[in-house]
């Protein structure tokens, strides 16, 4: 795949990403969940250099279940989260992108589960993933 493109849900933010994914996952986290509004968020990992950004995104100052300050970026018009941003990333060069934006979610193939002693009951868990209770 080449250059993928995303956005919030009222257009006013949008994005590219070169390249593929260095890894996709699903958080179950309670905070992900309250976030999102829903059972889990979609994680795409990309360099942050990959990625072309239009838009003000609001920054909402989270504290991760590990004690890690997690940057949580959403469009302050809709509301849709639109990426997380860690001290760790910021190291690692990499960001995270709320995969639901993405334009075109087909091939999205999740390969670890994060947070799965909080993942809701319903959801079935694939076995052929990598699924860590914490992250
Ligand atoms: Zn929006
Ligand atoms: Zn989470």
């Amino acid at each position: 795949m080449s250059n993928r493109t995303g956005g919030c849900l009222c257009g006013n933010i949008r994005y590219e990403v070169d390249g593929d994914p260095v890894a996709t996952a699903v958080c179950h986290c309670r905070n992900c969940q309250k976030q999102a509004g829903s059972a889990l968020s979609i994680i795409a990992v990309f360099p942050r250099a990959a990625l072309t950004l239009s838009g003000d995104l609001k920054v909402f100052e989270d504290q991760g279940t590990s004690g890690q300050t997690v940057y949580r970026q959403f469009c302050p018009e809709c509301g849709s989260p639109v990426l997380t941003d860690t001290p760790g990333a910021r190291e690692a060069d990499i960001i995270f992108i709320k995969a639901g934006t993405l334009d075109d979610v087909s091939d999205l193939k999740p390969t670890t589960h994060y947070w799965t002693k909080s993942a809701q009951p319903w959801i079935p868990l694939p076995g052929d993933a990598e699924l860590l209770e914490q992250e």
